[in-house]
């Protein structure tokens, strides 16, 4: 199998994949997509759940999006997942989506039903899943501030503390008119007092120090939702927040995956602030997209371990 197949390479799959045993017929699509880790975590599922079919990387370019979905039934594909920077446009190319993939702004797995291709995201209900497994919490009981509250995945975990009725939402963003116009259309769903305190339940507030600190007592779970803190690149060493901030009583998650610490998660450390890495919203997004394609509980163990070898 190559490490990242092209649009071309789809076009001409039978012969390029001649040989490929068992056949590819589930994908991620990324640009970039060589650091994407889903191919490790799924292809041991698949091998240990029996089925007869492998997962690769297909590197597709965004003007490249809509003619590589229309030739996923063709090419006989159980489905694929969808990564940067194609959540968005994907959700506009399906011939059906599912209501919380339509809320959370974009689609991360596929499902080619005949010819029909249906749009699903499971990004806010594996975060939902991630945080119960670190630290026991259900994000319904939790006062959240979201840090890159504008992104895509700002957005699916903000849509999905409104699905689940967080105690509190608070949305931060660089770019501030994106989070005030999320908090906009979140706001029907936290008209209801449900902490009492000096603050709002629903709010979004700039990024600077002087309003991350006035709000971060009033939070529980702090999550980094921005790319500050990836393992390669310019923000490597990037702390979306200082330690100073931070206090012991918080919980803090990054959905940045590393194998090791993150500097958000090394000033959590600093503090004493309980705190995970995104590894576990990965393999969770990734075992319901398993459940969605095959219709039956996915070896969560299987993957995990594959997960944490790399
Ligand atoms: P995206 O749509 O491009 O959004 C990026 C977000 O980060 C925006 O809110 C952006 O703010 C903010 N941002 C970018 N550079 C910044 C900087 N220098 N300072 C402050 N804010 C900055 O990307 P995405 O798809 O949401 O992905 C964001 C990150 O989430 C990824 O890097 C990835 O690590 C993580 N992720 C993890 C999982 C998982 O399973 N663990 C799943 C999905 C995503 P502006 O609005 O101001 O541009």
């Amino acid at each position: 199998m190559k490490d990242a197949y092209t649009l071309a390479d789809l076009r001409d799959w039978a012969a390029v994949t001649a040989g490929e045993s068992p056949p590819i017929r589930l994908s991620v699509f990324g640009d970039p997509v060589a650091h994407s880790r889903s191919p490790q975590m799924h292809n041991p599922a698949l091998q240990a759940a029996g089925i007869k079919a492998a997962y690769a990387r297909l590197h597709i370019l965004p003007d490249e999006l809509a003619e590589a979905l229309r030739l996923l039934p063709e090419r006989d594909f159980i489905g694929t997942n969808v990564t940067i920077p194609h959540k968005a446009a994907a959700l506009a190319l399906m011939d059906e989506v599912e209501p919380q993939a339509r809320r959370s702004g974009g689609v991360n797995t596929v499902v080619v039903e005949g010819r029909k291709l249906v749009g699903f995201s499971t990004d806010g209900p594996g975060l939902v899943r991630a945080i119960r497994s670190e630290f026991g919490f259900d994000l319904r009981d939790l006062r959240v501030l979201i840090l890159g509250a504008g992104g895509g995945a700002g957005r699916a975990i903000a849509v999905q503390c409104a699905i689940e009725g967080s105690a509190r939402l608070v949305l931060v963003n660089r770019t501030f008119e994106r989070a005030q116009a999320l908090a906009a259309e979140l706001a029907p769903e936290f008209r209801e007092t449900r902490v009492t305190g000096p603050l709002m339940r629903l709010e979004a507030v700039p990024w600077n120090d002087a309003a991350l600190a006035r709000q971060l007592p009033h939070v529980d779970l702090v999550i980094n939702a921005t790319p500050l803190g990836m393992a390669s690149g310019e923000f490597r060493r990037v702390s979306p927040i200082p330690a100073a901030l931070l206090r012991p009583n918080h919980l803090v998650y990054d959905t940045v995956y590393t194998s090791g610490r993150t500097p958000l998660l090394m000033a959590a450390d600093e503090t004493g602030a309980r705190a995970a890495n995104g590894l576990s919203m990965l393999l969770y997004q990734g075992a319901l997209s398993f459940e969605i394609w095959f219709g039956r509980p996915a070896p969560i163990d299987v993957m995990r371990t594959a997960l944490l070898a790399l």
